[in-house]
């Protein structure tokens, strides 16, 4: 192991952890995490893995910081207002801990670019706010093998999921992807956006924290993956359930015959 003074003294309470320890500190300093969207989920997975010393983090928005956004972006603050988001929350990360390699992509993920966004990385931490990206991540990682921990937020619950259905499981099978749950979007405008119908701020936190821990743990390959589950959480009624999901064998995306084997569903 060689890590310098200063890093001993900042991973100290990680070092301790025996699931952690030196070892995993180091595997932490050489992982590659991208994170979509840098708003209100992305904010303190962003800042939980900078803090943690994930060597490079990838950020992925074309979007600018607006005032709005700082009731629970917690990434930005007042005087990046106007400033695009990739930048403002690479001047945090960097503000936080030094170790990290910041990634700024200041473009918008789409299906001409996902594939080869996703490639240069361990794992990916989707915190887009919009089914049809979501479905995209979810495509694109399984595609290129990737493992994708992806959170939802609304008012005051949240959803947190890990998928890693192109990995085979020790009993010879595979976990579920979106698609195995939610087979197509749904229809534009029936459900609402967090702009429609508002979000509590700590709620992003509470989910994004949580996304930072799988990331973490899939990273290090510790405790029990939340793949196979998903993780509701209601703010207002304090109240956490897992609920257990399964693959499903007629999955358009990893089911036994694929009909989608590429991105052009997602074009035009
Ligand atoms: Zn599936």
């Amino acid at each position: 192991m060689d890590f310098t003074e200063t890093q001993i003294n900042r991973y100290a309470r990680h070092i301790l952890l025996p699931e952690v320890g030196g070892t995993g500190q180091q595997k932490l300093l050489n992982s590659r995490v991208l994170v979509i969207g840098a708003g209100g989920l992305g904010s303190p997975v962003l800042l939980y893995l900078a803090a943690a010393g994930v060597g490079t983090l990838g950020v992925v928005d074309d979007d600018v910081v607006d005032l709005s956004n700082l009731q629970r972006q917690i990434a930005h603050s007042t005087d990046s207002v106007g400033e695009p988001k990739v930048e403002s929350a690479a001047r945090t990360i960097a503000a936080i801990n030094p170790d990290v390699d910041v990634i700024p992509h200041n473009e918008r993920i789409g299906p001409d670019n996902a594939l080869k966004l996703i490639s240069n990385y361990d794992v990916i931490a989707d915190g887009s706010d919009n089914f049809a990206t979501r479905f995209l991540v979810n495509d694109a990682c399984h595609l290129a093998k990737k493992t994708l921990v992806s959170a939802a937020i609304l008012r005051f619950d949240a959803q947190v999921y890990t998928f890693k259905a192109s990995e085979t499981d020790t009993d010879g099978g595979h976990g579920p992807c979106y698609r195995c749950i939610f087979p197509e979007p749904p229809p534009e405008g029936q459900i609402p956006t967090c702009a429609e119908a508002g979000v509590l701020g700590a709620m992003c936190g509470m989910a994004g924290s949580i996304q930072a821990t799988e990331v973490i743990k899939e990273l290090l390959g510790i405790g029990e993956s939340l793949s196979g589950s998903l993780l509701l959480c209601d703010g207002l009624s304090a109240t956490f359930r897992k609920i257990a999901l399964r693959p499903d064998p007629a999955c358009p995306l990893c089911g036994e015959n694929p009909s989608i084997t590429d991105l052009e569903n997602h074009k035009g």
